[in-house]
C-alpha cells in the first residue's frame, strides 16, 4: 500500500513552519496525525480536522508516511531515535525530515531508521513562514528514488520540488549553502543600509536603488523593505535557528576542508545579534547591533504609518 495513496499522513514539529504546511496538507486533502510537545499548536490543528498522537512512537504505530519540520538536529536525532521515537512505531515506513537538520545528524537518523526498515527523505525547504503559507516553498530533496517518488504528491502541495541526489544528508548540505548565501546577503545588505543612513541617504530610496542595480538581493528585495523598514522585525525565522544553520555550514566547512572567510564573519554579527536580542528574536534584528554601534537607524516611511 503506498502511503501517499491512501492520503493519510503523520506531522511532527507544527511550529512556524510546520503549522502553515500542515495546513496546506489538510486543505488538499490528506489526513493528518500530528504531535508536538507544544498543546496549543496541536489543538489548532485539531481544530481543523487533525487527529493526536501523544509520542513521535504512537504516531509511527498508526500512519506509514511522517514528515518532520523540527527545531535542531539532537531533536531530530531523539524524534526518530529515541525511546519514543519514530523507530519503535510499527508503521512507519518513510520519515520526510522538512527541518534543517544538517547532513551528519540526517545520516544518523537515516542510518538508524534504516535498521527498522524505515527509508528517510532528507527535505529541507526554504521561503520563510510566507512561503510554507503560501505553498511556495522551495523544497531540495535526496533520498531512495522509488520514495521520493511516492511522497512527490504531498510535498507537491508545499512548493516547488528539486530532486538533488540518493542519498539522505546530500538535501542538508545543499540547504546549509543555500542559507549561508541568504544571511550573508542580509548581513552585507544591513551594513550597507546602516552606513547609507548614516551618511544622510533616505532608506526607501537607497532599497529603490539597490532593486534596480547590481546589488540586488533576497534581503533587498524582501527582508529590508518588508521587516525592517517598517520597524516590525517579523519575518518569522528566528535568530537561534539561522545560527544553527550557519554553524552546521561551518562544521561541513571544517569536516570537507574548504575554507569560508566571508562566512566566518557572517557567524560572529550572528552571534553579537543573539547575544544582544536573544535566540528567539527575529533573524532580521541582526541590524540592529550595526545600528547600535553606528549611533542611527535604518527606518522606512512605512514605519511612521505603523507608528501612527
Ligand atoms: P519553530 O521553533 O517555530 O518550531 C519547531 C516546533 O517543533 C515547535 O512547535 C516545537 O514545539 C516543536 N518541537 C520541539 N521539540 C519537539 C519534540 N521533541 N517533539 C515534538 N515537537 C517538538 O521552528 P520553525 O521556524 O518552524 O523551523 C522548523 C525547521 O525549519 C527548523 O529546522 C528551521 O531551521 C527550518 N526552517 C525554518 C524557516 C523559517 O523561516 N522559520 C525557513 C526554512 C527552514
Amino acid at each position: 500500500m503506498s502511503a501517499a495513496n491512501d492520503k493519510e499522513i503523520g506531522f511532527i514539529g507544527l511550529g512556524r513552519m510546520g503549522t502553515p504546511m500542515a495546513g496546506r496538507l489538510i486543505d488538499a486533502g490528506y489526513g493528518l496525525t500530528v504531535c508536538d510537545i507544544d498543546e496549543k499548536a496541536v489543538a489548532a490543528l485539531v481544530a481543523r480536522g487533525a487527529k493526536k498522537a501523544a509520542s513521535p512512537k504512537a504516531l509511527a504505530a498508526s500512519v506509514g508516511t511522517i514528515f518532520l519540520s523540527l527545531p535542531m538536529p539532537d531533536v531530530v536525532v531523539t524524534v526518530g531515535l529515541g525511546a519514543e521515537g519514530i523507530a519503535h512505531g510499527a508503521k512507519a515506513r518513510i520519515v520526510v525530515d522538512l527541518s534543517t537538520t544538517g547532513p551528519r545528524a540526517e545520516e544518523t537518523l537515516a542510518r538508524g531508521l534504516k535498521e527498522k526498515g524505515i527509508e528517510v527523505i532528507d527535505c529541507p525547504v526554504s521561503g520563510g513562514v510566507a512561503g510554507a503559507s503560501k505553498g511556495t516553498l522551495a523544497l531540495m530533496a535526496s533520498g531512495r528514488r522509488d520514495c521520493y517518488d511516492e511522497v512527490n504528491p504531498a510535498l507537491a502541495c508545499l512548493g516547488k520540488l528539486i530532486y538533488v541526489g540518493d542519498k539522505p544528508g546530500m538535501a542538508q548540505t545543499m540547504k546549509l549553502i543555500n542559507n549561508m548565501i541568504s544571511v550573508t546577503a542580509l548581513a552585507i545588505t544591513s551594513e550597507t543600509m546602516v552606513l547609507g543612513a548614516k551618511a544622510g541617504l533616505d532608506a526607501d530610496t537607497m532599497i529603490e536603488v539597490i532593486n534596480a542595480g547590481s546589488g540586488r538581493n533576497s534581503a533587498s528585495v524582501d527582508k529590508i523593505p518588508k521587516f525592517v523598514l517598517p520597524r516590525t522585525f517579523d519575518f518569522g525565522f528566528a535568530l537561534g535557528l539561522s545560527a544553527k544553520d550557519i554553524k552546521l555550514c561551518l562544521d561541513e566547512c571544517d569536516a570537507q576542508g574548504v575554507p569560508m572567510i566571508v562566512g566566518s564573519a557572517v557567524r560572529q554579527l550572528l552571534t553579537a545579534a543573539k547575544a544582544q536580542f536573544g535566540a528567539e528574536a527575529d533573524l532580521t534584528s541582526m541590524i540592529k547591533v550595526v545600528e547600535g554601534w553606528a549611533g542611527v537607524e535604518v527606518t522606512g516611511k512605512a514605519a511612521g504609518k505603523k507608528a501612527g
